[in-house]
């Protein structure tokens, strides 16, 4: 070995195998690292290097540790008082470095040292395998980790390769942690990382941020084949994955960003991915790609969640009824009631806040609010008179899974002395996100309770006639999208037409959301359907409003299209 070992800190490099890449020293003042010339080590790798070894020495000595394995310190009561050892683990190489303290002895030092690297090496030996997965692969899943990404990703900009990483975020996880226990969490999150491991082309690789979140590195680069291999992992997913007798319905979010057009550097990458995801989690595409103005909506939503938690408090949220008419009589029989968020004087939509309350934990909270708001109100009006059939309220398929919604629907029909089938609950096809027996048992214990179970947004979701089926479902609400298209394509007319006879045949009650003109009416009135909501009636009132409005149709015997 070569004049390092009269100085007080050096170290060597070495590969996979072994084979000693390069060894240095600092130079007397300790201020630089004096590379072995006649040793060939890259520059980058260089400079790389030398910052490693002043961030690793740093964390040694804060952490006042013998022995350092890439951040991680271990006693070591076998290693020379006098010296410490710190070894770094990279993707394709290892620095162990040695720091001498000042009382050892410059005598027979060259043997020192030979002793020390050869421990240095049978140590290393051992620990490698072990730390070397600690350090760059998740203990769980065995695929790589951050740490190993971010290498893979300052590898390939220094090549100067172009790649892709693509983000895919398991969606509601924090809704499936409160159903599964620990242990049948941690199989899930395998069977979903193996799942994604099976489409990995050779060169592609896959790791782990956390357990909802995983990045998949690859060199391809063209859009179309990017959208491809989404696409062969969104149909992983179609299917539910079996957990402890429950079957899971995944589904996914994925988010592209691709180098250079997208980042500069490993943590702009992944910074900007993490955009794409929550760029799209109120969408209903899956694929999202990275565009810059993507920064500032999430600033905005960002914006939002603060000020959601802030709007119970200041009173800025209220409820919206909207009428629902028994077609042929054109009367007002029932409401939907509808969440309202004045921010600041700004109106809020429910499909821009209600996603934002889900995903950030919040919605058992409004949930709770808006189901003793409704409730009181029910009350009030039912004694008044001001309301025939029943006042219906929606829930949010996470608010089946977080919250007692049995309890909380029951407690609040006692406190306002409500009679269980003077409220309806409107559920969407999203209850199915887990096994449904949860579910269903509830809605049978509401069903108990008397309670009206209605299945909002009809037919916009993949199985919408099963859960007819499965659910105790009293009423169906067709989607507004369907009734725009009834008086203009036989597509609609006949998805519609098929509901609406399932339905009468099925005593099941069937309201056509969304109604804007007097022809859709009359269409629907034809096809035997006998309810419906929208804009042609009414749209959603405030409390006065609905008072009023409901008054003036109470006294009229003629039909809406005078309105
Ligand atoms: P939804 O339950 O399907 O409610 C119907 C939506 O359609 C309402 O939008 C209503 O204002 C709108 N609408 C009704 N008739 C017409 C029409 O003729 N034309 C048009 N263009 N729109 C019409 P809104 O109030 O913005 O609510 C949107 C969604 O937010 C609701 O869809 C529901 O999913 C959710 N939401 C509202 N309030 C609550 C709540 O209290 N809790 C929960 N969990 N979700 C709520
Ligand atoms: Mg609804
Ligand atoms: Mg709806």
């Amino acid at each position: 070995m070569r004049e390092i070992i009269k100085e007080k800190i050096f170290g060597i490099i070495i590969d996979k195998n072994d084979v000693v890449l390069n060894s240095f020293g600092y130079d007397k003042n300790f201020t630089k690292i004096d590379f072995d010339e006649n040793l060939k080590l890259k520059n980058y790798l260089k400079r790389e290097i030398m910052m490693i070894i002043e961030s690793g020495l740093k964390r040694a000595r804060i952490n006042k540790k013998k022995l350092v394995y890439s951040g991680i310190c271990i006693e070591n009561e076998g290693l020379n008082e006098n010296v410490n050892l710190f070894i770094e683990f990279f993707l394709d190489y290892t620095i162990i470095i040695f720091e001498r303290n000042e009382e050892i002895s410059n005598e027979g030092t060259d043997n020192n040292v030979k002793k020390l690297f050869k421990y240095a090496v049978d140590e290393l030996k051992k620990a490698n395998t072990r730390l070397e997965r600690i350090a760059y692969y998740d203990e769980l899943t065995g695929i790589s980790n951050i740490y190993y990404l971010k290498e893979l990703i300052n590898s390939s900009i220094n090549k100067k390769e172009e790649f892709t990483l693509m983000q895919i975020k398991i969606e509601r996880l924090n809704i499936i942690k409160e159903i599964l226990d620990r242990k049948h969490l941690r199989e899930l999150i395998k069977d979903f990382s193996n799942l994604l491991k099976n489409t990995l082309k050779e060169d592609e690789v896959i790791s782990k941020i956390d357990d909802e979140n995983f990045i998949i590195f690859t060199h391809q680069i063209n859009k179309d084949d990017i959208e491809l291999k989404c696409e062969s992992i969104k149909n992983i997913f179609k299917f539910p994955i079996s957990n402890n007798d429950l079957e899971v319905n995944l589904n996914v979010k994925i988010s592209i960003v691709s180098y250079p057009k997208n980042g500069q550097y490993d943590d702009e990458l992944i910074k900007n991915l993490e955009i794409g995801i929550m760029n799209g989690i109120n969408k209903k595409e899956t694929l999202t790609f990275f565009k810059e103005e993507m920064k500032e909506k999430v600033k905005e939503k960002i914006y939002i969640e603060n000020a959601l938690i802030k709007a119970l408090e200041k009173k800025a949220l209220f409820m919206n009824y909207q009428p629902q008419i028994d077609l042929l009589s054109s009367k007002i029989v029932s409401c939907e009631s509808l969440l309202r968020w004045n921010n600041e004087g700004v109106l809020i939509s429910p499909n821009k806040f209600i996603p934002v309350a889900e995903e950030i934990g919040y919605i058992a909270i409004l949930g709770d609010w808006v189901i003793n708001t409704v409730f009181e109100q029910a009350s009030k009006w039912f004694r008044q008179g001001l309301i025939h059939d029943f006042i219906s309220f929606n829930v949010s398929p996470s608010q089946f899974y977080l919250q007692n919604i049995v309890g909380i629907i029951e407690n609040a029909l006692n406190v306002n002395r409500l009679d269980g089938n003077k409220v309806c609950v409107e559920i969407t096809e999203g209850l199915s996100i887990l096994n449904e027996d949860k579910a269903i048992r509830n809605l049978k214990k509401l069903k108990d309770l008397g309670v009206k179970i209605a299945i909002d947004d009809f037919g916009i979701g993949y199985s919408s006639f099963n859960y007819i089926k499965k659910f105790p479902i009293d009423i169906v609400k067709i989607d507004k999208s369907f009734i725009d298209g009834i008086t203009k394509n036989n597509e609609d007319y006949n998805i519609v037409k098929a509901t609406i006879d399932m339905c009468n045949n099925s005593n099941i009650k069937i309201i056509a959301e969304g109604i804007e003109e007097m022809a859709q009416h009359q269409k629907l009135v034809s096809m035997g359907c006998t309810h419906g909501q929208g804009y042609y009636y009414s749209k959603p009132l405030n409390i006065y409003e609905y008072e009023n409005f409901y008054q003036q149709n109470k006294n009229k015997t003629i039909s809406f299209e005078i309105f």
